[in-house]
């Protein structure tokens, strides 16, 4: 089963300006390369986009893609949208822009909160890499999906615990073909996927 696609956490949109330019530009410059590579995309079977990036702006806020945006092979800054503020303990996400954020916009900001030298996450999917590294680069549980305050502990104990605060990739185990990779900018997030591809 794809569990994929739907918002598990109390969403607050404000439909609002569009995100900063220069985190448009560079959330582009790289995801260009990830949807080449197919690990931003759509599960056409069951028409369902996959596949999210987000970079850091200021006071704490973030620009991630809007939901159900991964078949666009481009996108414009009216499909990414500013997370103003979340809870992660109280399984809520607010952002204001253009479009609805993410529905795995909480697993990007439990990641924002593990350190502020993280200013960029990527997420996308791939069956063969997901099959390559589970279990041998730093893996989430099994028993816990994405999009919940189960998975932000998760990747704080990998972040403690495991390589995964200087290598920043990890597999999610219970998120089929899920990948995530954090960096201190951009171009080193979407590299330690795209290097190992
Ligand atoms: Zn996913």
């Amino acid at each position: 089963m794809i569990d994929e696609g739907y918002i598990k956490f109390e969403l607050e949109w404000r439909q609002g300006k569009l995100p900063d330019a220069d985190a448009v530009a560079e959330l582009n410059e790289w995801r260009k390369p990830l949807y080449d590579a197919g690990l931003i995309g759509q599960y056409h079977d069951i028409g369902v986009g996959f596949g999210n990036i987000s970079v850091r702006s200021n006071n704490g806020q973030f620009v991630i893609s809007g939901t159900q945006t991964g078949h666009l092979d481009t996108l414009a800054a009216e499909h990414y949208t500013t997370v103003t503020a979340y809870d992660t303990a109280a399984n809520k996400v607010c952002c204001e822009g253009p479009v609805k954020a993410s529905s795995e916009s909480m697993t990007h900001a439990t990641l924002y909160e593990l350190s502020n030298e993280i200013n960029a996450v990527v997420h996308v999917h791939s069956a063969r890499l997901w099959r390559k590294f589970l279990g041998k680069l730093p893996t989430t549980d099994s028993t816990v999906s994405y999009g919940t305050p189960e998975m932000a502990e998760a990747f704080r104990r990998l972040y403690l615990d495991t390589v995964f605060a200087t290598n920043g990739i990890a597999v999610m185990a219970g998120h089929d073909d899920g990948i995530i990779a954090i960096g201190r900018n951009m171009r080193e997030a979407a590299q330690r996927i795209l290097g190992p591809s």
